[in-house]
């Protein structure tokens, strides 16, 4: 048998979004992202992406921009404390409250 196939032989599980509940609704801090200091959006290209990397709660999208599942986003500040650039800062839910209800 070999042990060349043996990921097709094995099972294993993943955490992913949503595996610790509705984590969102922890949240204090929202992380918000400019674009103006954000790496792939200013080069157009994938590059970067140290905050979908670092992210416990895999919320973070690997696209151009990169985008933030709120619902499962707990407001840790890791993506913002590891982002090289600072483009992620954490801002208070209390500021988005009168948008949310809109
Ligand atoms: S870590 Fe910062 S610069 Fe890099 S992709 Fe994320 S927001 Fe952009
Ligand atoms: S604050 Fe950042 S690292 Fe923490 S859960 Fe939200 S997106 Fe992920």
């Amino acid at each position: 048998m070999g042990t060349r196939n043996y990921r097709r032989k094995t099972s294993h599980s993943e955490n992913g979004p949503g595996d610790g509940g509705r984590t969102g609704s922890w949240r204090v801090e929202r992380p918000v992202i400019d674009r103006n200091l954000c790496i792939p959006c200013k080069r157009g290209k994938e590059a970067c992406f140290i905050c979908w990397l670092f992210c416990p709660d895999i919320v973070i999208s690997r696209t151009i921009p990169p985008t933030i599942n709120l619902e499962y986003c707990k407001g840790c500040g890791i993506c913002a404390e590891e982002c090289p650039t600072k483009a992620i800062t954490m801002v208070d839910e209390a500021k988005f409250a009168e948008e949310d209800k809109e």
